[in-house]
């Protein structure tokens, strides 16, 4: 292979047809930002549409739920409309409400239906640990004890998933399958679809977190026949902090009660005869609970546009490449280091970040930023890059890398405690 230099990254940037889009974020000209995979940056037009819901408030008070610009009451279902495209659905399959963790909560009281010897519930031993409590207060909830009805699928490396290993421990007692779509820690991606198959062959309900995969990369989830998913959207989706969450149900279990109602669960033109008896929405909407927390969810109508423009197509795209240049750069500059990779480096089996592991990764993250790089930091020794499609560039990548060479060549690392913050 050529030797990589900075001219070969800015020739890449000068040919990148999304190189414009950096503009719409607000990034600091001293600052490479690799942590958009837990919270990506502010577009302005996040803060647009932001500023609008509550300038709809300053104007019309409560006639904002129907007066204003951008409707509150219809929000939710807007959102759904414009993030449909993204994970494969039909507008009506798809509605943005809660977080992650509750939807999980709700999808779950929906669907999970133990009964005679179909009782189990399978997962992963990677999984983000929100999600695999969920799975166990749930059990609990059904009196069935976690240590017996929760199957954890293990990773032989440690790092990855074998599909196979996956597809082994399918049986007729697992009433449910619940899987991230990327790994948070390593970045692999599933095959999605092949699981959802194999699954479906043992009668099997079957569930994805795509918190590590939605901006990131297209999916489609209505033609894989995928049961249901969750996400975030403060990481990929610049959202913003605490930004509303997100939920997907295949079409052909529309219409029923959602596991845990609330007025939010409504029929439209229902809602306000309040009736002691809910008439649900026909569509994801009814498994909305409570109402909806406009001003988290209103970044996310400016945000999604740029996603819109851009094409989900050509994100994923540019993302393989940034993270190839990445790893091409590790291979090139730290191999007398003690890094490894530990990501898949095929292109359909990695995600949207490159995961290196290091005895000393802690102190490693604090001396990237001592000198201007956001990474992100998994105990014990993962350093998560995540150079983002829209607003990294490769010369970012570039300087990054050569960044983290310095911090190695010169020992910066060794200032700083190998412990990790409050918050890593
Ligand atoms: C980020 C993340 C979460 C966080 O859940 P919230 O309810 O949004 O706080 C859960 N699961 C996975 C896999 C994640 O990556």
């Amino acid at each position: 292979m050529d030797t990589i230099t900075r001219d070969t990254a800015v020739k890449w940037d000068q040919n990148d047809p999304l190189r414009a889009f950096k503009d719409e974020f607000y990034t600091k000209p001293s600052q490479y930002y690799m942590d958009g995979n837990s919270l990506g940056l502010l577009s302005k037009r996040a803060e647009s549409t932001l500023l609008q819901s509550l300038a709809d408030w300053k104007e019309h008070g409560i006639e904002g739920w129907t007066e204003g610009k951008q409707p509150w009451f219809y929000m939710s279902e807007k959102l759904g409309e414009m993030t449909a495209p993204l994970v494969g659905a039909s507008p009506h399959e798809v509605i943005n409400t809660g977080s992650i963790t509750t939807n999980l909560h709700q999808l779950l009281s929906t669907f999970f239906k133990p009964e005679g010897n179909r009782t189990k519930i399978l997962a992963d031993a990677l999984n983000f640990p929100s999600d695999i409590y969920a799975l166990k207060s749930q059990l609990e909830l059904h009196n069935l004890s976690p240590e017996e009805h929760l199957i954890q699928v293990e990773s032989k490396d440690g790092t990855t998933l074998a599909e196979d290993d996956i597809i082994n421990a399918l049986h007729s007692e697992v009433a449910l399958l619940l899987l991230p779509s990327v790994l948070y820690r390593s970045g692999q991606l599933l095959d999605i679809e092949r699981i959802t198959k194999a699954a479906h062959e043992h009668g099997i309900i079957v569930g994805f977190d795509l918190a590590h995969s939605i901006g990131a990369l297209p999916h489609h989830l209505h033609d894989w026949g995928v049961d249901f998913a969750v996400w975030c959207t403060y990481k990929y989706l610049n959202s913003g902090p605490g930004g509303v969450g997100g939920l997907y149900v295949h079409e052909k279990h529309l219409g029923q009660s959602p596991g845990l109602a609330g007025w939010f669960s409504s029929k439209k033109e229902k809602q306000f005869d309040m009736d002691h008896t809910l008439t649900p929405a026909e569509t994801a909407s009814a498994f909305q609970i409570g109402t909806p927390h406009i001003l988290s969810s209103a970044p996310l109508l400016g945000s999604l546009e740029i996603f819109h423009e851009a094409g989900i197509e050509n994100v994923r795209k540019k993302s393989l490449e940034l993270t190839q240049l990445l790893m091409d750069l590790v291979h090139q500059e730290l191999k007398s280091f003690d890094f490894q990779l530990t990501n898949p480096l095929e292109d359909d089996r990695r995600g949207g970040h490159v995961s290196l592991t290091h005895p000393e990764a802690a102190s490693i993250c604090k001396a990237l930023k001592a000198d201007g790089v956001i990474p992100d930091f998994r105990a014990p020794n993962v350093i998560r890059l995540a150079p983002i499609a829209l607003y990294n560039s490769f010369t970012d990548v570039y300087d990054v890398m050569q960044i983290l060479k310095s911090i190695m060549v010169e020992e910066k690392y060794k200032q700083y405690k190998n412990e990790r913050g409050i918050i890593a």
